[in-house]
């Protein structure tokens, strides 16, 4: 059964190239990190997925992994596809991963041509598609040649699995290698996915001008910093929330009273500028020139709306951007 999708959904969402390369990506994107997997409500999920549709984010973000348990988040996505969201596969850009454990054994991590490829098999059949739109590696592997992970990438492409590939987690200097690797098997590295937010900052130093020399997009993961840059946690740690939840990310100790200072000072900022902390946040990672999308989680379909809301308002003056920085680093 397939739903019709809200007719004005691309009225307000704004678009940006991703890199040099002829596609175009929604501003805010959504990924299937938390809230997909086999333990979540499935009716949460399908809301999620088809309320942010109707918003314009065109781009569902995926990994092998995603769940718990692992691959679920993939098969979730799949029911949505083959069901509500069927008629829409050509307006979407749906990307998933390999490159953390996966399966047992030497080939179901990290980055030889084995576990690649093989991966990729597998999410296929979990999304019950025929291709991707993108497919990442997810991490560096200090162990496997650049060239043997870079040709697997290569043959994604080739074999017609995946559209475009990108690379995820990797530095500056690593990010030039594959790039360039990457171009001599005549298959361009179309994007890169850093982590990146007020609390992060660890691209500015050297990565985000390296994607724009070597023509790459950029999508940032958790420009919320996992929610703490939202209102969620401005008073005290709700039940239903990250933190709360047992997790190896974020953890009620992440929330020290320094934290919470900074994150009720950026709030105050926002609230001055009729945004909300989410919106401010998201508004402070696409002010970069190099930066194609920001990359959000969610919970439920309200923090979408939301963090979709922030294009409303992207401009940020010299000195909203010094009274941040100063806020940050107090
Ligand atoms: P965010 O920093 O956007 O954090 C998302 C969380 O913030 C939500 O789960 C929710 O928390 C809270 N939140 C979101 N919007 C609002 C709002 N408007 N108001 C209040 N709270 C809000 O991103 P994630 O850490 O979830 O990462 C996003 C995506 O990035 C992932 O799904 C994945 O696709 C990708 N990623 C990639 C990685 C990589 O290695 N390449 C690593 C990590 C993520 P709550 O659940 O408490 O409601």
């Amino acid at each position: 059964m397939s739903t019709l999708a809200n007719a004005s959904r691309y009225e307000s969402m704004l678009f940006k190239r991703c890199g040099t390369s002829g596609l175009l990506l929604p501003r805010v994107s959504l990924g299937l990190w938390h809230n997909f997997g086999g333990v979540d409500a499935r009716t949460n999920a399908r809301e999620l997925l088809l309320g942010a549709f109707d918003l314009g984010v065109t781009h569902f973000d995926l990994a092998n992994n995603y769940g718990p348990p692992p691959g679920s988040a993939e098969e979730t996505l799949g029911q949505v596809l083959r069901g509500d969201l069927s008629p829409y596969r050509d307006e979407l850009i749906i990307s998933t991963k390999a490159g953390y454990d996966m399966w047992q054994g030497p080939y179901g991590n990290f980055g030889s041509r084995k576990y690649l490829l093989a991966s990729l098999d597998q999410s296929l059949k979990r999304l019950g598609l025929e291709y991707v739109d993108i497919f990442y590696h997810h991490r560096p592997d200090p162990d496997t040649p650049l060239e043997e992970t870079m040709g697997a990438l290569q043959q994604a492409v080739k074999s017609g699995k995946a559209l475009y590939v990108g690379i995820s987690n990797y530095n500056a200097e690593q990010t030039r290698q594959a790039s360039a690797i990457l171009r001599g098997l005549q298959v361009p590295c179309l994007v890169h996915q850093p982590s990146y937010s007020m609390f992060n900052r660890w691209v500015e130093a050297e990565l985000l001008q390296t994607l724009q020399q070597e023509g790459l997009g950029c999508v940032v993961f958790s420009p919320l910093a996992q929610g703490l840059l939202t209102s969620r946690y401005l008073n005290d740690i709700p039940t239903d929330s990250r933190a709360a939840k047992p997790s190896a990310f974020l953890n009620p100790t992440d929330i020290t009273a320094g934290k919470l200072s900074q994150i009720r000072s950026l709030n105050q900022l926002a609230t001055a500028r009729g945004q909300t902390l989410a919106q401010l946040a998201l508004a402070w990672v696409l002010r970069q020139p190099a930066v194609t999308s920001a990359l959000i989680g969610a919970s439920r379909l309200s923090q979408v709306r939301d963090c979709v809301g922030c294009l409303k308002n992207l401009d940020l003056s010299a000195e909203e951007l010094q009274s941040i920085d100063t806020i940050v680093s107090a």
